[in-house]
């Protein structure tokens, strides 16, 4: 089977690999759709995983055989799975927090991912599918349930003006949820005017072009000086997560869900004296996963304006090589 790996920093490779065999509990997949994630970008550049490792965990497919023990599933069906594979043993697990396993592994970093032909994934993880679910929609089960998680960690609600930093996929999938959720406003912080386009489309009730727009003035007009009742911060920067702590209203929570590299300075006396709630968030649960894939199958949310292009397998280097802004997700079809 074809399955991409990165070689070296910068270089992409497909390589023919053997057709793995499921082995208890597990499921071979033939893949249908693999989506590109920022994640595998950064691995791209930066060319920290193992040469001959598949990337990809943003997949959706049909099971092509089962191994022993695989109950309730078969040869045919439509399947997504969550690319974190909790121990099942762990207190986390035990407390349905996959997310935090101490013994995690994640397909496309620590075992073979999903930018393959095939992929071997634990029965446990999967999510059945409807046979009329559009499996390309479906490959963005991932992202929306990374969304999902960081909104359930902060419990927003309809009198709540809310502010996204970054106009990625993460916050894109944020703001089409708070579209489905409600709140009062939703606003957008990006720089990339193409980017700031999508939000748009999408429903964002204002989006701010930091570079060129004061954040405070804007603000500050949007919710009569009060600040953001809830902050996400999906850009991860240092500047960004600073300007992202110093938005809060009095009791606002910032909720933190971006991969920030650098050390970040903050100043606590003002986010003390107005008691502003930091938190953090980070992958998903199996549950939330099952639910934002359940989600994108009935048609509660439409995430059709994240997928910016649709590719063979034959011009994905071409795909990591031009990653400029404009472009949000990027869909392999195999
Ligand atoms: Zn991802
Ligand atoms: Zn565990």
């Amino acid at each position: 089977m074809k399955a991409v790996v990165i070689s070296s920093p910068g270089n992409l490779e497909i390589l023919e690999k053997p057709l793995p065999v499921p082995g208890r509990g597990e499921t071979l997949v033939k893949i249908k759709y693999c989506g590109i994630c920022g994640s595998d970008l950064h691995a791209f550049t930066s060319g920290f995983l193992p040469p001959d490792l598949t990337i990809g965990h943003e997949f959706s497919g049909i099971i092509e055989s089962v191994g022993r023990d695989c109950h309730g599933w078969k040869p045919g069906d439509y399947v997504t799975g969550n690319n974190i594979i909790g121990c099942n043993k762990c207190s986390s697990c035990k407390n349905g927090q996959e997310n935090l396993c101490s013994d995690m592994r994640r397909l496309g970093i620590t075992d073979q991912g999903a930018m393959a032909e095939y992929v071997l994934v634990p029965a446990k993880d999967l999510v059945k599918l409807p046979k009329d679910a559009s499996l390309e929609m479906a490959a963005l089960s991932e992202p929306l349930s990374v969304g999902l998680h960081a909104i359930n960690k902060v419990k927003t609600n309809r009198n709540d003006h809310i502010l996204i930093f970054g106009a990625g996929t993460i916050g894109l999938v944020i703001l089409t949820l708070l579209k489905h959720f409600g709140a009062k406003s939703v606003t957008v912080v990006e720089p990339d005017p193409a980017r700031r386009n999508i939000a748009e489309v999408i429903g964002a009730t204002k989006t701010i072009d930091p570079l060129i727009n004061s954040l405070d003035s804007e603000i500050n007009k949007l919710t009569d000086n009060k600040g953001m009742n809830v902050i996400f911060e999906c850009a991860g920067l240092p500047e960004t997560i600073q300007e992202a702590c110093s938005q809060g209203s009095a009791g606002a929570t910032v909720v933190v869900l971006s991969i920030c590299y650098q050390p970040v300075e903050l100043n606590f006396l003002s986010l003390v004296t107005k008691e502003v709630k930091i938190i953090t968030a980070f992958g998903k649960t199996n549950e939330e996963f099952k639910k934002a894939a359940d989600m994108i199958a009935s048609g509660l949310v439409d995430l059709s304006p994240l997928i910016t292009g649709l590719i063979s397998l034959d011009k994905i280097a071409g795909a990591f090589h031009d990653h400029s802004g404009g472009k949000i997700k990027t869909l392999v079809a195999f």
